[in-house]
């Protein structure tokens, strides 16, 4: 056998087996592309940036395209539930609420309701009173208003992972488990890309693996203005099971220490539970490189965040039952939220490398995914996502 014929051919190689990259392949796959994703660990790894049972599912988003582009995940999300025969978005409300004109990596309060305006996108506006009043929350400054979105909710993270997995196995796809890619070589007919176990070609490759983005592709003279941040989770009991209230998320001014913005979800609708999860968000000590993840979240962001239940939500128990942490991508330009397009112009063969990566990118797996599939196998996208594209190369 020659060196050429032992190299394995695929139409689409997709690095990183996260819910993106997955999405990626079945979309891929479906479409009758020859397929292989590389996972570096396990499928439904949860040592990256997806793990835990849920993620923010809301149509609102301050800038309109970002707006637009969550209702067209929507259908792409009932597909995927239908192929799958899971429910995966659980619909309890939106609640957004506190300094409304406070800017944060989740938007605005004030400019996102005039975007929900303009899109005709309903919501009801509340006073402190009113949320107090209506969900249980206490103390809350008198200023504090917000909106609860009632389309909004939570993603089932683990079933649309599980998911995508039987998916993309049933369609043919080939999932290589515990071999990262080491190296991609780009040229104008393909990439070339090399692993520990051996080496492959593809006519295209999606990047699809999170916080490990500009590793593959510093090589090549690409680096992604990413911040990778180690975001604490914590898990609380709620006092009365049978209270409910929605998604929540509290912006506020920030502080000396950190950005002062904590969220939580009610008990799973899907799982038989009086936990809930709460988390901050704080953009603090961006990690130098993901490989330094400790795995544990800064007690102090969870002491800050417990502290804020304790004084806020007084239907949950304050003292945390489990903290982990997870690790959060974000473009350093709060107003990109993500990166998503091809590396073309950038390297020689970059048009046959898609990229996706960065932001609070769960509630578009679906969407992502047919984005990056479309750009491998149409050379171009139908969805509006030109603003997410990587930025020109700077001149020196
Ligand atoms: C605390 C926290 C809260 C969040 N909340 C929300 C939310 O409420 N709503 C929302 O929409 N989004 C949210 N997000 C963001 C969302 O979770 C992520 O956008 C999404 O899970 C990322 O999925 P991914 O597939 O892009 O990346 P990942 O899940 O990071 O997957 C990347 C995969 O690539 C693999 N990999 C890396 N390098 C290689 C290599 N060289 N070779 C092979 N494999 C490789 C990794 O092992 C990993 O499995 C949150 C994120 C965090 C951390």
């Amino acid at each position: 056998m020659d060196l050429v014929s032992a190299v394995e051919h695929y139409d689409v190689v997709v690095v990183g087996g996260g819910p993106v990259g997955l999405a990626s392949a079945w979309h891929a796959v479906r479409r009758g592309a020859r397929v292989a994703v590389f996972e570096q660990f396990e499928f439904g790894n949860e040592r990256s940036g997806t793990s835990g049972a849920e993620r923010h599912w809301r149509l609102q988003y301050t800038e309109p395209d970002l707006c637009r582009l969550t209702g067209e995940a929507l259908p792409l999300w009932r597909d995927l539930e239908r192929a799958s025969g899971e429910t995966l978005l659980h619909a309890f409300g939106s609640l957004w609420f506190g300094d409304v004109d406070v800017a944060t990596n989740e938007g605005k309060i004030s400019e996102t309701a005039r975007t929900m305006d303009q899109l005709s996108i309903p919501y009801e506006w509340l006073t402190a009173s009113d949320i107090e009043r209506r969900y249980g929350f206490a103390h809350l400054p008198r200023h504090f208003e917000g909106f609860v979105q009632p389309d909004g909710g939570a993603v089932d993270v683990r079933a649309t992972v599980a998911g995508l997995l039987r998916l993309t196995e049933a369609a043919g796809c080939v999932l290589r488990a515990d071999e990262p890619v080491r190296e991609l070589a780009p040229d104008v007919d393909g990439v070339r890309l090399s692993t520990p176990r051996g080496r492959y070609r593809a006519d295209k490759v999606v990047l699809a693996n999170g916080p490990y983005a500009n590793r593959l592709l510093e090589p090549l003279g690409i680096r992604l203005e990413l911040n990778v941040f180690e975001m604490a989770l914590v898990t609380l009991r709620q006092r009365d099971p049978r209270a409910r209230h929605p998604f929540w998320f509290v912006f506020q001014e920030p502080t000396e220490e950190d950005t002062n913005l904590f969220y939580g979800f009610p008990p799973n609708s899907w799982q038989d539970t009086d936990h809930v999860r709460i988390g901050p968000v704080f953009e603090v000590n961006a990690l130098s490189d993901p490989e330094r993840a400790t795995g544990t979240p800064d007690p102090r962001h969870v002491t800050r965040a417990c502290d804020w239940v304790e004084r806020h939500l007084p239907l949950v128990d304050p003292r945390p039952l489990v903290r982990s942490a997870c690790l959060a991508v974000l473009p350093a330009d709060p107003e990109r939220q993500f990166f998503l397009g091809t590396a073309g112009g950038r390297c020689t063969g970059g048009e046959n490398v898609v990229i996706a990566t960065g932001g609070w990118g769960f509630k578009f797996v679906p969407l992502l995914g047919k984005v990056c599939a479309q750009l491998c196998l149409d050379g171009a996208t139908t969805y509006d996502v030109d603003r997410l594209a990587l930025p020109a190369p700077t001149r020196p």
